[in-house]
């Protein structure tokens, strides 16, 4: 059946609990069965039309939510898959939060402290633009915190998101992956393109510097983080139509296994005898 083979191909890409990540097992250039984007583009918009359908019954249902959790290094896609994923669904049922460099507010709480209160509420979508896992990974590339503290902190972030699991949000996490040789054309165009000077910062230089150790970190939190719960999905970038095909296929097959449903209608109400006052 088509659906059992979408699921299969979607599950390549989710990362099994307990399996040990290698940094290098994403080949980012993957385009799975397709040649090109032309393939793609009708499945691609069937699941976008399904996301639709889906959030609205979320929110009628008004019982459970869906937080995703978009990760990648600079230019790996995260904006533009916001963009092009949700583009369809109704802003309403939606929130997007991005997380910036920690205020000093922030970084005298816990460092799941400001996440909490951004989680989607009973009947909404929420995106993460960044996340608690910028904590376990861009401060590992900088050495600012040590091993024992990562490794205390995976299970901070197992704990928090069984949390939310047990409250009814299912959470999905995407990391994109693009290769070093995909970068450069990308921050090139934000230096080329007087529209996208602001998108650049020197910073993007900075880290591109540390390229090396961006993946063991990744694969690291990874391996410690993909729960049942709360799975992770290893996405190729490289072509961005690949990498919006397959997150809106994950999206909308999940939601489907969630299965929201529309409220009961009230009762005693004869819905075909109500007449409209004039
Ligand atoms: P951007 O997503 O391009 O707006 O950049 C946000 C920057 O904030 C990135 O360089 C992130 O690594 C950084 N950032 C986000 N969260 C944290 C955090 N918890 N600790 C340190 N840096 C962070
Ligand atoms: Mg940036």
């Amino acid at each position: 059946r088509k659906a059992d083979l979408q699921m299969k191909e979607m599950k390549k890409y989710r990362v099994k609990p307990g399996h040990q990540v290698h940094w290098d097992e994403v080949d980012a250039n993957d385009k799975g069965p397709f040649g090109k984007k032309e393939d793609a583009v009708e499945e691609t918009e069937a699941s976008i039309q399904k996301i639709d359908l889906l959030q609205e019954r979320l929110y009628a249902e008004g019982q459970r939510a869906l937080l995703i959790v978009l990760q990648g290094i600079d230019t790996a896609g995260k904006n533009g898959t916001i963009r092009h994923v949700m583009r369809g669904i109704n802003p309403q049922g939606c929130q997007v939060r991005s997380f910036n460099v920690p205020t000093p507010e922030e970084r005298a709480h816990d460092f799941l402290w400001r996440i909490h209160q951004h989680v989607p509420a009973k009947g909404s979508i929420g995106i993460f633009n960044r996340s608690h896992y910028e904590d376990v990974i861009v401060t590992r590339v900088h050495d600012l915190i040590s091993d024992r503290e990562a490794a205390k902190r995976f299970q901070e972030i197992n704990d928090f998101e069984r949390i939310l699991a047990r409250n009814g949000t299912t959470v999905l996490k995407f990391y994109l992956a693009i290769s070093k040789d995909e970068q450069r054309p990308r921050l090139q165009s934000r230096l080329d393109d007087p529209r996208k000077h602001w998108k650049f910062s020197p910073n993007d230089l900075t880290e591109r510097g540390f390229w090396d150790r961006y993946p063991k970190a990744y694969a690291e939190a990874i391996s410690a983080t993909s729960t049942k719960h709360a799975p992770w999905h290893l996405i190729p970038g490289n072509h961005e139509w690949y990498r919006n095909h397959l997150v809106a296929k994950i999206i909308a097959a999940t939601l489907a296994e969630m299965d929201p449903q529309y409220p009961a209608a009230p009762e005693g109400i004869d819905f075909h005898k109500v007449e409209i006052p004039a």
